[in-house]
């Protein structure tokens, strides 16, 4: 953020100080940590959780709350994903910037649409989307109009830089399109193919690609897998022969590990979003990693 300071000295000299200070964004899931550094190159940027961390639940940490007391915007999925812990986050960090309303704190759920909503009212469990399913930074088409909506935002709020942030949208959005014809080239091979899921954190990706869920190893959404509902799904799986049965990195993988013996269908453990700290440390090698780890086990 670029904050001028004008000073007239006694001599009435005129004097621009120009104290360039860069924004701190605060995210609340590793993948708009990502996209956010790349829109934002000069933002010092910090995420709340991270690819081994199931962003549904976590603990309202002071070292979080700190983060977000410092933030100059906070940028989360929303639909639901951060109720169980960025409300108590927001209230301890009391930073007018982020609190819901300001033009500092964007759900970019309110963005895109989601898919999956539920109709009832009733869940047994707290972990399920009522609000549709928050996962769709795994859509590259979502994930490249949120990328206009965030840069857009941040123009807004700081709008000395507003430049380079649209430089930044620009170059960006040109390397997403030639991801993006790579991806379709990968999308077209996996279409219409049958795969296993626990939970529904690849759905946007597998609707992207055309894939077909067969399964899920939740019994119901958010209730962890059984034996017995595993057990239920020997039969169906050996029969259509899935490309793979999926987890993530945050999920106990047992129940997909079990039925991955009795089946012979291999059980694929992808990373839901970006490790920050690893190879894949952006959205882009994200798509190509996950695309090409579904071909391979095709
Ligand atoms: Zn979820």
């Amino acid at each position: 953020m670029q904050r001028i300071a004008s000073k007239c000295s006694a001599l009435g000299l005129f004097a621009v100080v120009n104290t360039a200070q860069a924004l701190t964004i605060f995210t609340c899931e590793p993948e708009w940590a990502a996209l956010s550094k790349q829109l934002a190159p000069e933002a010092k940027v910090f995420s709340a959780t991270h690819a081994y961390q199931d962003p549904h639940y976590i603990e309202a940490r002071p070292s979080l709350i700190s983060k977000l007391a410092q933030a100059d915007i906070a940028i989360c999925s929303g639909a639901g994903l951060e109720a169980g812990w960025l409300p108590a986050l927001q209230q301890r960090a009391s930073n007018r910037h982020v609190v819901d309303g300001a033009a500092g704190m964007l759900y970019l759920s309110q963005f895109v649409e989601t898919i999956d909503k539920q109709e009832t009212a009733f869940f047994s469990t707290e972990h399920v989307h009522p609000e549709g399913n928050p996962h769709f930074h795994l859509d590259p088409e979502r994930v490249a109009k949120l990328a206009v909506v965030i840069s857009q935002r941040l123009q807004a709020i700081d709008t000395d830089s507003s430049q380079q942030y649209q430089q930044a949208l620009t170059r960006w959005q040109s390397n997403w399109q030639q991801s993006m014809q790579a991806w379709q080239r990968q999308a077209v091979a996996l279409k219409g193919r049958p795969v296993v899921v626990q939970h529904t954190g690849f759905s946007y990706l597998i609707n992207w690609t055309g894939m077909d869920v067969i399964a899920d190893l939740e019994p119901e959404p958010g209730v962890p897998p059984t034996m017995a509902h595993a057990q239920s799904l020997v039969a169906a799986t050996r029969q259509k022969q899935p490309v793979a049965i999926l987890t993530n990195w945050y999920q106990n993988d047992r129940a997909a590990g079990w039925l991955s013996d009795k089946t012979g269908v291999k059980h694929l453990n992808l990373p839901a979003t970006v490790d920050l700290k690893g190879d894949i440390n952006n959205l882009r090698s994200l798509f190509d990693h996950l695309l090409s780890q579904l071909r391979a086990a095709d």
